[in-house]
């Protein structure tokens, strides 16, 4: 482990998370094995398979992208660089979002922009009776979590291809949730080293960052049942220009909440 552990420290905030992580990858070790093999020799096919994970990990690549794997909401989802990697901040949106609909709710949800389909496969666990509309432009990250749901037997849930409102025309919505791009295109956040990994049209909306919440916005009424809701995530300091923009648009009990860090990060408002 101490050997693995040298040149992750130079790119990596968890070099110690990443190499067991990775070390479990490469051995098929669970944690137990983990534990009674470390002082054991790699045989030379795990060694070989390891060196290339840990090359790749010291070049910035996600240990996401390395394992092909991300947990979100205690579920097990396939992520590749054609998603976004799910964040534990999004939580705070399915927590959110779940609050209004019942637990024998039938209501129709849609989740825009659903990458790996961590948001709609969250709430397709947690509401069984709701029929779930995933949608994505891109239909790599659509395969993603379509395999996703088989492997979590979710059959409940519908995946359409399609620039945002167009995946749902003729749906009337009881919920719409989204965890659109949303960061500025200058943001120096997008050189760190991870983040250059993951796909940019998940990350990036125009200059002020805001182009796809303002096309959400915009365009959710006219898709959302009379008292139907709009959430969705958002950057940590564009709450303010957010709740103006609801504002102006009609939309009514704004409500902004906090991350565990402290930070509002989604906003939930009502048609
Ligand atoms: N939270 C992500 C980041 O900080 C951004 C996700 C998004 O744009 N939806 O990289």
């Amino acid at each position: 482990m101490q050997e693995a552990l040298i040149g992750l420290e130079l790119t990596s905030p968890t070099p110690r998370l990443d190499a067991e992580v990775l070390v479990m990858h490469a051995c098929k070790f669970d944690r137990s094995d983990l534990i009674t093999h470390n002082e054991m020799a790699l045989n030379g096919e795990q060694q070989q398979q390891l060196d290339k994970l840990l090359n790749r990990r010291k070049h910035g690549e996600p240990v996401a992208y390395l394992t092909g794997a991300r947990e979100f909401w205690s579920m097990e989802l396939n992520v590749t660089p054609a998603t976004l990697i799910p964040r534990t901040e999004t939580e705070l949106l399915v927590e959110k979002a779940l609050e209004p609909i019942q637990r024998d709710a039938t209501w129709t949800i849609a989740d825009l922009g659903t990458g790996s389909g961590a948001i709609a496969l969250a709430l397709a666990k947690e509401r069984p009776r709701c029929r779930v509309i995933a949608t994505d432009i891109s239909t790599a990250a659509l395969d993603i979590a379509k395999t996703n749901a088989k492997i979590l037997g979710l059959t409940h849930v519908e995946f359409r291809t399609g620039d945002w409102f167009a995946a749902v025309a003729g749906e009337t919505l009881d919920i719409i949730v989204s965890n659109p791009p949303y960061v500025r295109a200058d943001d120096v956040h997008l050189q760190q080293v991870d983040v250059r990994f993951e796909p940019a049209i998940a990350l990036v909306s125009g200059n002020d960052g805001l182009d796809a919440i303002r096309h959400l916005a915009e365009n959710a009424q006219k898709f959302l049942r009379p008292n139907g809701w709009l959430m969705f995530e958002h950057g940590w300091d564009q709450a303010g220009v957010i709740d103006e923009l609801l504002q102006r648009l009609g939309y009514r009990d704004i409500v902004s909440h906090r991350d565990l860090a402290g930070h509002i990060r989604v906003t939930a408002c009502h048609r």
